[in-house]
């Protein structure tokens, strides 16, 4: 095998549960949109189901619920990013919860009798019901099954301050919907930054993607958190380039004297995002392995003192994390994992 995925389901569960820990009573979702943000939504949810209390699933399509369906998943499925409209054909049946964020839509939630959580924009800017829009909204809200409601933090991995207003704004919106008396509502705005924040007032449950896969938001996150993934490859070959000899496309790269490289058989095509050329690092035999000129679609080549045919390489990994190799790219971790193609095998631990 030439690249491959190795996910470590055991870690997954510690993970949760520090993060069930640090949420202070409140109920877990756990987030498994875009195919668990890389690992694998079966394995991932079925682990979950098996081994933790967790509460529900939250996914952003309809065809994400399908799929925790008929892998016999039987918590609660809440479908944050679709419209309504888009899973017309199948809601009942999947027994699945839409989040409601426009007055279209509210108007067909009420229409099917479905239940339902809403969206409240308390500074996202995204999805969600403005506060100019809220007495419209509990108008409309009357006779309906509403089962929660939600918001979502734009910052909370930099700004406590700003998460904080955001918060106060969640719960003017609360306190005006107690008047329509509805019972047992599902409340809930953290996900994994703003956990320890501790907004515990109403909140009943968390919603958290990025600590369960083993990525700290910021340092200083107060959980010890094991990476989940490790991305792995093989050396195909090894040389030694002149002095002065360019490498890769564009020769962005050029030899300063005598260079060993090793030619290793993972790039853009599996998710080495093309801007870690001439930046980027990989692991070989514990040997930090400068990547030399352009990641290319299936193949990188790294300079290596040490490195031979077939030796393994670590792509992302614990010494290797997404978290920092994400920084050298200007990104963020969610996007190195979700961006792990689908012919880079997962193997489950
Ligand atoms: N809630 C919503 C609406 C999201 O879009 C996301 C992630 O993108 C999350 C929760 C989970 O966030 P995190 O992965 O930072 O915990």
């Amino acid at each position: 095998m030439l690249r491959w995925a190795e996910i470590h389901l055991d870690r997954l569960v510690e993970n949760y549960k520090q993060i069930k820990n640090l949420s202070a009573g409140k109920k877990i979702i756990a987030v498994v949109k875009a195919n668990a943000y890389g690992h694998g939504i079966k394995e991932v949810a079925q682990t979950l189901a098996k081994h933790t209390d967790v509460s529900a699933f939250a996914v952003a399509t309809f065809d994400e619920a399908e799929e925790l369906r008929n892998i016999g998943i039987a918590r609660d499925i809440l479908v944050m990013a679709s419209p309504l409209s888009e899973g017309l054909d199948k809601i009942k049946e999947l027994n699945a919860v839409p989040v409601i964020f426009d007055f279209e839509d509210l108007k067909l939630a009420k229409e099917l009798k479905i239940p339902f959580h809403i969206k409240i924009d308390t500074g996202m800017g995204r999805l969600g019901f403005l506060e100019n829009q809220w007495n419209k909204l509990l108008e409309e809200l009357k006779g309906t099954n509403l089962k929660g409601i939600m918001t979502h933090f734009c910052c909370a991995d930099e700004d406590k301050n700003f998460t904080e207003y955001q918060f106060k704004e969640f719960l003017s919106f609360f306190q005006k919907l107690k008047s329509l008396n509805f019972k047992n509502l599902t409340i809930h705005a953290d996900n994994s930054s703003a956990i320890p924040f501790k907004l515990n007032k109403i909140l009943t449950h968390s919603r958290v993607g990025i600590a369960l896969y083993g990525t700290k938001p910021y340092e200083n996150y107060p959980a010890e958190l094991k990476q989940v993934m490790e991305v792995k490859a093989k050396v195909i070959t090894t040389k030694e380039l002149p002095a002065n000899f360019p490498v890769s496309y564009s020769a962005t790269y050029k030899t300063k004297q005598k260079e060993k490289v090793a030619v290793i058989s993972f790039g853009y095509a599996d998710g080495y995002l093309r801007s870690f050329s001439n930046k980027g690092y990989v692991l070989i035999n514990d040997e930090k392995c400068p990547v030399r000129g352009r990641v290319c679609m299936d193949m990188t080549i790294v300079s290596s003192k040490t490195a031979k045919k077939g030796d393994t390489v670590t792509i992302f990994g614990e010494k290797i994390t997404f978290e920092e190799t994400a920084k050298v790219a200007g990104t963020i971790s969610y996007e190195l994992m979700c961006d792990i193609s689908p012919r880079v095998k997962r193997i489950y631990f």
